[in-house]
């Protein structure tokens, strides 16, 4: 099966696109993210998407559907599983009627379980086209809940010395799973405004937050923790607040050995696979054609070094 990368993944033979970031007539889309959309006349996604994109695809026919759900198509058949990345992220399978390939494209995906996504689980496929946003063999992430409990401790040592925290995430996915943790850990939190608004989304879609949070609007009381995208503080205004600190979650945290980054304490957290799990989605998945995508084009030369016939997608 042909495949090839041309901002956005295509299938020549069937005429498909995935996740292209330029107008199509018909595209599949994976999860919301913007590095993963445009303005399809007939975008394909989950509900949990469409409900993130709503106002994004208001002039489009967008095609949505379950997980689990299979739908037919002149050439092929598409289905889509969770992928434990963000709300309504997928994976999706391709079933090639001519040829009885299966094609699975992970998306952006995370294999460790999430408080506020579907588990994602290996899709058996002979064509696999990875994400390998994290392809390179450091990128290997701690224990995620020990990583948890070593947020928590940091954040209540600094409460303590009359710190205010500022927690940074990605407003999509990375943010609900913080918040998740922190309320699981008693924390009070106040939110940023797009963090607030996605969240009120996911809480449309079935999912509970164990506990009460408030939008930020200015005020930002000495026992609260300020959840916010990177880089937002200016943009808040809160430089009158003098005595904070603040914390990154993400997996590049890995790149800075000394744990602290722009001012910021540094924490190795992701919604992303690591390279570990990407060895063993390729081993899981039977596939024996891997294209990976995105990330380090490193993979594909681990993965031919183990005798898969492998190539990266640019
Ligand atoms: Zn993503």
């Amino acid at each position: 099966m042909e495949i090839v990368f041309d901002k956005g993944i295509f299938i020549p033979g069937l005429d498909l696109w995935l996740d292209s970031t330029r107008k199509k007539e018909f595209c599949v889309v994976s999860h919301a993210h913007s590095d993963h959309v445009a303005r399809h006349n007939v975008p394909v996604m989950t509900k949990g998407t469409f409900s993130l994109l709503k106002d994004y695809y208001r002039k489009s026919n967008p095609v949505v559907v379950d997980y689990g759900e299979e739908i037919e198509y002149s050439g092929f058949s598409l289905s889509f599983y969770p992928a434990g990345h963000c709300l309504g992220s997928a994976q999706i399978l391709v079933k090639d009627k001519s040829t009885g390939l299966r094609m699975v494209y992970t998306g952006d995906y995370k294999m460790t379980p999430s408080p506020v996504n579907e588990d994602s689980s290996v899709i058996p496929c002979d064509v696999l086209v990875l994400d390998a946003t994290y392809g390179k063999t450091q990128y290997i992430f701690p224990n995620e809940s020990e990583i948890i409990q070593t947020v928590a401790q940091i954040l209540n040592g600094w409460f303590l010395e009359g710190y205010r925290p500022i927690l940074e995430g990605w407003k999509l996915g990375k943010a609900q799973e913080i918040l998740f943790h922190m309320l699981n850990h008693g924390f009070k939190v106040v939110v940023e405004d797009s963090i607030f608004q996605i969240c009120k989304v996911y809480e449309s879609e079935g999912v509970q937050f164990p506990g009460t949070y408030r939008l930020f609007e200015g005020d930002w009381a000495a026992d609260e923790i300020l959840l916010c995208p990177p880089n937002r503080t200016k943009k808040l205004m809160v430089q009158h607040y003098s005595a904070k600190r603040i914390m990154r979650l993400t997996g590049w945290a890995l790149d800075y050995a000394s744990g602290t980054r722009y001012g910021r304490t540094m924490i190795p957290y992701s919604d992303h696979a690591d390279f570990k799990q990407l060895l063993n989605y390729v081993g899981q998945s039977g596939a024996s054609t891997i294209y990976t995508v995105n990330g380090f084009s490193e993979l594909s030369g681990y993965l031919m070094n183990l005798g898969y016939n492998a190539s990266h997608l640019s």
